[in-house]
């Protein structure tokens, strides 16, 4: 009797306990799009892909009508455009609101220009490029270079030109190691509202600072913010330089924690992806996270190749 009294009390104890707790469980469903985060990468188009990662199945891959005429089963080169993933807890509505805009604005600009912006390769091997941004700087660039020495693997690094002036050696050292050097603008500006000229100048500018430290001149640029118009377009058509964008944002700049950043790469790699990252000054969880994604990556069967392996094209127009 005295038992079940107990048993009873305990019962309406957990069922008091569950119905005030449910308004909260239900709020943590949809609170994260509530924080606030800028992008150091895109300050105006800050981008969260929490939207419409809930369910690869639903994304379907898009495709170019050049492929959709050409009628083939084997897919033209880059005219498939991956649905661009990677998810942050750190953005807020507006962040989430402008990134799906770009996102849409991006892909149809690689659709239209297929040979001149790239968010993905086009293999069915399974491989993938690490990116890294923003840097060179004095601690997290070697750090990664050290990391990827001692898998024995190779990243493909955007350097801006201010930053390679400042850190030669590191540059140095990453084109010597087999890892790629290439083009992140001098100042990192966003290109949108600026000049042919001015996007021109900042382009060759770094160009003209990254042959002098390894004696090539990219022919691969990652505009900043990942923003691009028709005028980047055209001068990308004009000098022969490929614009490449990313399929994976590892959200390295938004939420700054090892374990997410890994897991941004390894529940969504698909063959082809190029990963964003970041390798400047305040990167530490990135460092964190990048022995988590290799051997993650190497579990999952997929290599690591640099951009111009995924791509088939040349990293250097020299
Ligand atoms: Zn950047």
């Amino acid at each position: 009797m005295k038992k079940g009294l107990i048993l009873g009390y305990i019962y309406v104890l957990s069922l008091t306990i569950l119905i005030s707790l449910a308004p909260q469980i239900k709020a943590s469903g949809i609170s994260e799009n509530h924080f606030s985060t800028v992008h150091p990468e895109t300050s105006q188009t800050a981008a969260s892909d929490k939207i419409n990662n809930s369910d690869p199945s639903s994304q379907p891959v898009l495709q170019s009508a050049a492929h959709e005429l050409a009628g083939n089963a084997f897919p033209v080169k880059n005219t498939v455009c991956y649905e661009i993933r990677g998810t942050s807890n750190q953005l807020s509505k507006k962040n989430v609101q402008s990134l799906a805009k770009w996102k849409q604005q991006i892909t149809d600009f690689s659709l239209q220009n297929n040979n001149v912006v790239y968010l993905n390769g086009e293999t069915d091997e399974r491989a993938v490029a690490l990116t890294f941004d923003d840097g060179p700087d004095a601690v997290v660039t070697p750090a990664v270079l050290d990391i990827f020495k001692s898998y024995g693997e190779h990243g493909s690094f955007f350097f801006i030109g201010q930053n390679v002036k400042a850190f030669p050696a590191v540059v140095q050292r990453a084109y010597q190691e087999g890892n790629l050097v290439l083009n992140h603008s001098y100042s990192h500006p966003d290109f949108s509202d600026k000049s042919s000229n001015f996007i021109t100048g900042e382009i060759n500018r770094t160009n003209e600072i990254i042959k002098n430290v390894i004696g090539k001149v990219p022919s691969l640029i990652r505009p900043p913010y990942g923003i691009i118009n028709e005028n980047v377009v055209k001068i990308g058509k004009n000098q022969n330089i490929k614009l490449i964008i990313w399929s994976i944002d590892t959200f390295d700049w938004s939420q700054r924690e090892a374990g997410h950043i890994a897991q941004n790469v390894l529940e969504n790699v698909r063959p082809g992806d190029i990963v964003l990252m970041h390798s400047n000054s305040d990167k530490s969880q990135t460092l964190k996270a990048l022995p988590q994604i290799i051997e993650g990556l190497h579990a999952k069967g997929y290599k690591i190749v640099t951009l111009d392996n995924l791509l088939h094209t040349s990293a250097y127009q020299n």
